[in-house]
C-alpha cells in the first residue's frame, strides 16, 4: 500500500537547514496497523504529513497504492488526498458551527455527494463509533473521547485506502485514549490500514508493528508479537 524508498526532507530556516528525514525506507502492506514512534522532534509529523501530501519530500521515492506520489499540483494532491487518505489529529480538528453528523459528512461533502446520502451514511458511521444518540450535537457539547470519535468517523467515512492518525491520544486522558485505541483496532480488523504516530509507547504497544524514529532514522521495524517474544524470553 505504501513503499518510501530513501526519503529526505530539510527544513529551511534563514541561512541555516534542518535535515529533518535522513533516508527513510519504509513498505507498508494493506492491513496492517502501525505505530510510527519516537521522542518530541524526531521528524515523525513530517514524515505523515508527507505520507498523507500535506507535505513534500525532498528527494526519494514514495508510492501510493501504485501510485507515485511526484510531481503532483495542488489540485491534484487534494483529490488524491481526498480520495486515498483519512487523517485524524491530536486537537480533533472538527468545526465548532457544525454538528456531529455535519462534522463527519465533510468528506463526503468534498466529494460531491448530495445531502440526503451524505447525511445517511454519515449516521451509519457515527453509529459504527458509537455516537448515534449525539448527532446533533455540536463539539463543545461532547467530551474529548467522543470528539475523537467523530473525527475518526470523519476520517473513515469516504473510506480511505489508509488512515492517518498523529498523536489522536495526545489530548485525552490515560483511560479514554485506550478506548480510542480501542476503536482503532477495531477499524483494522475489518481490514484498513492504520498508521499511527505517538510518542506513547503503551499506545504503540496497542499497534501491530512498531517502526521507532530516531534523528529521522528508522532505528528499529518490529512487529509487536516478536517484541514480546522477545521480552518474554529475557
Ligand atoms: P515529531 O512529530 O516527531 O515531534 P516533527 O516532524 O514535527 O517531529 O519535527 C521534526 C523537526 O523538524 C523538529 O526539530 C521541528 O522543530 C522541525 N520542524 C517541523 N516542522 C517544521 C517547519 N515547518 N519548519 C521548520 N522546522 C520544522
Ligand atoms: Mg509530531
Amino acid at each position: 500500500m505504501i513503499e518510501i524508498k530513501d526519503l529526505h526532507k530539510s527544513y529551511r530556516m534563514g541561512a541555516n537547514s534542518l535535515h529533518v528525514l535522513k533516508g527513510i525506507n519504509l513498505n507498508v502492506k494493506a492491513g496492517e496497523l502501525v505505530a510510527i514512534m519516537g521522542s518530541s522532534g524526531s521528524g515523525k509529523s513530517t514524515l505523515l504529513n508527507i505520507i498523507g501530501m500535506l507535505d513534500v519530500a525532498d528527494s526519494g521515492s514514495y508510492v501510493l497504492d501504485g501510485v507515485p506520489i511526484k510531481n503532483l499540483n495542488e489540485k491534484k494532491a487534494a483529490q488524491y488526498r481526498n480520495k486515498f487518505l483519512g487523517f485524524i489529529f491530536q486537537s480533533f480538528n472538527l468545526i465548532n458551527y457544525k454538528t456531529a453528523v455535519e462534522n463527519v459528512s465533510l468528506p463526503l461533502y468534498y466529494q460531491g455527494m448530495k445531502r440526503k446520502a451524505r447525511i445517511e451514511k454519515s449516521m451509519k458511521y457515527l453509529e459504527s463509533v458509537g455516537l448515534k444518540e449525539w448527532a446533533t450535537h455540536l463539539p463543545s457539547e461532547l467530551s474529548g473521547g467522543q470528539k475523537q470519535r467523530v473525527a475518526v468517523a470523519r476520517a473513515m467515512v469516504g473510506e480511505p485506502k489508509v488512515l492517518l492518525a498523529d498523536e489522536l491520544t495526545g489530548a485525552l486522558d490515560t483511560k479514554t485514549s485506550y478506548e480510542v485505541m480501542d476503536l482503532i483496532q477495531k477499524i483494522n480488523d475489518e481490514g484498513n490500514t492504520i498508521l499511527v504516530v505517538t510518542h506513547e509507547p503503551d499506545i504503540a504497544d496497542m499497534c501491530k508493528r512498531i517502526v521507532h524514529l530516531k534523528d529521522g532514522v528508522i532505528v528499529e521495524d518490529k512487529m509487536v508479537e516478536q517484541i514480546r517474544a522477545q521480552q518474554y524470553v529475557q
